[in-house]
């Protein structure tokens, strides 16, 4: 068994450090590109959203490299994203690809048992004891834990940084010279040097950067590729940056939610403007615009694919987030059409009405 994955942001990090410690044979297709979207959308329904056709494209680059099977995490939720699997399947095996599928559904939709018998599949080849898969496990979230802390203390330091772009330059190494290391507990050790040596940047918090929350979709919000590396353009633009959807977070509000504990704070949030559960991560993304307004960032840009239907909903719910709690929003859509330039024009012309909406308010008190 040779398994890959679809690429959402830095978990191939924490995946490649499972693997190589379980001693599992895998492969891990090359960073999402204009190739892997090409790819996709090729043999994908031209109307399907953008997160399912960059999996394609991911799937086919595995594939030809001699992957077999095929690790996915599911949902039976009200949205596309319950059939991905069966249809990415199917696509699969019309092009003469029989792929396995190991769908990790939440344990609310298949029980303990199922999910469990799951989890032992993918590790079936490892010669390692329980105790030390169990090992292997706690130190992929251990992993994906830093590298998530890494990437927000990054995001955030960019906009007080010294020396503008040391915040970005370190980020950008740390990821390659985890992916590099092939002996896990050395990465880890990596992902912690690199955490100190963030933290040992200079800053100056006399300056008073932009503040901005990335709120929607969750593939787009976390894959840069998606979302033409938007959290890159605001480093470089020296904005400081939050966004409350993570792996770390995905993961456990995936364990909470079998004990209705999940996202207490950003579901709370929610509730004035989206009391109810629609599918995707729509009622978050609210969340995050109310949590984003109570916390004083200065705006919130919401990321979306083409079609997305739950984040369609929370476009329309955010006029009245903006109004109510006074916090500026940019909807960006994204598909396999947006143009670098206009998605980048849009992002310019935002910040800048949100510092003259600073100026304005400095006059006025
Ligand atoms: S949340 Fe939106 S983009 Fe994601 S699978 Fe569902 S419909 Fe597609």
């Amino acid at each position: 068994m040779r398994i890959t994955i679809p690429h959402l942001g830095n978990v191939y990090l924490a995946v490649k450090i499972l693997f190589d410690s379980l001693g599992i044979d895998y492969i891990i297709p090359p960073l999402n590109s204009k190739e892997a979207l090409r790819l996709g959308s090729k043999y994908s329904p031209e109307e399907i959203c953008l997160p399912f056709k960059l999996m394609v494209g991911n799937y086919i680059a595995s594939v030809e490299s001699g992957a077999d099977t095929v690790l996915l995490v599911g949902s039976c939720g009200p949205c596309r994203f319950g059939e991905y699997s069966e249809l990415q399947m199917r696509i699969l095996k019309q092009l003469g690809h029989n792929i396995e599928f190991i769908i990790m559904d939440p344990v609310s939709s298949i029980g303990l048992n199922e999910l469990f018998k799951r989890v032992r599949k993918v590790g079936s080849t490892s010669k390692k004891s329980a105790l030390s898969k169990m090992g292997s496990i706690f130190l992929a979230f251990t992993a994906m834990k830093l590298i998530d802390e890494i990437e927000a203390a990054a995001h955030t330091i960019a906009g007080y940084e010294t020396n503008p772009g040391e915040a970005k330059g370190l980020l950008s190494s740390c990821k390659k010279e985890v992916f590099k290391c092939s002996d896990p507990i050395k990465a880890v050790n990596i992902l912690k040097q690199y955490s100190n040596r963030l933290k040992a940047i200079t800053v100056d918090y006399t300056k008073k950067p932009l503040k901005i929350a990335v709120i929607g979709e969750i593939y787009t919000v976390i894959e840069p590729f998606s979302n033409l590396y938007i959290e890159d353009i605001l480093m470089d633009m020296k904005v400081s940056t939050t966004r409350k959807l993570t792996p770390t977070w995905w993961v456990k509000d995936m364990l909470l939610k079998t004990i209705k504990l999940n996202s207490r704070e950003l579901l709370n949030a929610s509730n004035e403007f989206l009391p109810l559960y629609i599918g995707g991560h729509a009622r978050e993304c609210i969340g995050e615009a109310v949590l984003a307004a109570k916390e004083q960032m200065d705006g919130a840009i919401q990321i979306f694919p083409m079609g997305c239907m739950p984040e369609i909903v929370s476009k329309s719910i955010l006029p009245s987030v903006t109004q109510k709690k006074k916090l500026p929003i940019l909807s960006l859509v994204v598909d396999e059409m947006t143009g670098e330039a206009g998605y980048r024009t849009r992002i310019e012309a935002f910040l800048d009405l949100l510092e003259r909406r600073r100026e304005h308010v400095r006059i006025r008190c």
